[in-house]
């Protein structure tokens, strides 16, 4: 496909001439606008927090580096080189508030708390009114919105008995009434560099470099402290009333799920994901109608972040190796393809709980020792953590569950031992 000389032609021809044809390219890298807000991250109110302006529409009031929707803001990049959309679009915000108010919690303002994602990114509407119809053109970074989940293996809990729909949280029809939040990463760079261990600089550098360039301020404009990444983020799914999240007295079922389209969506059995992930849905429905709530904070970083071409060639690596697909090995190929093995780094992940004021998990349905790390190490007691039972382990992803146990992960059960782990258990790849 050529772009340009025919664009008149083209499908995406439209009234709207691309942005850059003819024009010079603006430079990101000079110094701060004197016509930007302020943020100072971790401020106890909004006003004195001031608001993330990521746009493009005024770019004297940018007060970020790079811009809003995480991954999808390349894919408005391609719309308005298609001509597609006027980069000069502004959100026509009307209707959209959220359905349900979560916070402010103290946690929004304990320093560190929170550093990827923006606790108020929810309610720039109300928090920032003066400063939307002064003309600055502040976007939501979370949305908030009311859904019936119906999946099949809650209506097949339904029919064994093990769930009973109430009316309330579960529907006759099999559906299950949530409140689910979208947010998209918002990093304060400090905080986030302080997680990791490295300074500052350090985090800058490495994120220019090995972006390849991608963004010049990162290096350029110390002075611009807050980065929109162009990565996924996440999804929480609320089984109950929301506000309850905060209340320690009421029992919270929480499962904190990183994304694996080939199991979570297509049903693939050489990993537990979508199975843990259904499971951990029925124990929230059954949390919330013992009078509790339920939480599963879903994230975007699939394939232990490391993403699907990389986890597909360790799939073939595993089936083809000396002695088949063995638990021993299970870590070892992903290091060989990855470097790592896993790169998913929950140092981060406990930011969504804080955001909803999570002060206690009775129940965290995960086996996962760094996930529970990392809750407890910021802050958040859990009480029980709760195992994917034997019977829901596909046979070909009992490698992965093996490995994970004797690495470390947990089980209510026996941890297998080194020639146990050496046994071949996963299928090959012919049929
Ligand atoms: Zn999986």
């Amino acid at each position: 496909m050529v772009l340009g000389s025919d664009a008149a032609s083209g499908p995406a021809a439209s009234a709207v001439p691309p942005r850059g044809s003819g024009r010079h390219i603006r430079l990101t890298s000079h110094s701060g606008a004197a016509d930007a807000l302020p943020i100072r991250w971790g401020a106890a109110t909004a006003a004195e927090r001031g608001p993330v302006l990521g746009t493009t529409t005024t770019r004297a009031h940018r007060n970020v580096i790079g811009t809003h929707s995480g991954s999808y803001s390349v894919y408005r990049a391609l719309a308005v080189a298609a001509g597609a959309l006027s980069p000069a679009h502004r959100a026509d915000l009307t209707n959209t508030a959220p359905t349900d108010v979560i916070g402010p919690y103290p946690q929004w303002a304990e320093p560190g708390a929170i550093v990827s994602l923006d606790p108020w990114g929810a309610m720039v509407a109300d928090a920032f009114s003066a400063e939307l119809a002064a003309g600055h053109d502040i976007r939501p970074t979370i949305a908030i919105t009311k859904a019936h989940v119906i999946l099949p293996e809650v209506a097949e809990a339904i029919g064994k008995g093990r769930l009973r729909p109430d009316g309330r949280v579960l529907l006759d029809n099999g559906a299950a009434l949530v409140t689910k939040a979208a947010i998209e990463p918002v990093w304060f760079l400090p905080g986030v560099a302080a997680r990791f261990g490295c300074s500052e600089n350090e985090l800058r550098r490495v994120l220019f470099e090995e972006t390849g360039g991608m963004y010049p301020e990162l290096v350029t404009r110390g002075d611009l402290e807050v980065f929109l990444p162009p990565i996924g983020g996440q999804t929480v799914y609320i089984f109950g009333q929301p506000r309850d999240l905060a209340d320690p007295d009421v029992e919270l079922t929480a499962r904190v799920h990183d994304e694996c389209n080939g199991s979570d969506v297509f049903g693939s059995d050489i990993c537990t994901c979508r199975p843990y992930l259904t499971h951990a849905i029925e124990e929230c429905i059954l949390g919330a109608q013992r009078g509790g709530v339920g939480l599963v904070a879903y994230s975007r970083k699939e394939g232990r972040a490391l993403g699907e071409v990389t986890k597909f060639l360790v799939y073939n690596a595993r089936k083809r190796q000396v002695g088949g697909d063995t638990a021993d090995q299970y870590f070892a190929r992903t290091e060989c393809v990855a470097g790592v093995q896993d790169m998913r780094f929950q140092e981060l992940m406990p930011d969504v709980l804080h955001w909803l004021g999570v002060r206690k998990i009775h129940r965290l349905v995960s086996m996962s020792n760094m996930k529970y790390d990392a809750i407890t190490g910021s802050g958040i007691e859990v009480v029980e953590r709760v195992n994917i039972p034997d019977d829901l382990i596909p046979a070909d992803a009992r490698v992965e569950i093996d490995a994970k146990t004797a690495a470390g992960y947990f089980t209510p059960g026996p941890v297998p031992d080194a020639d146990e782990l050496k046994v071949a258990k996963g299928r090959g790849l012919t049929p």
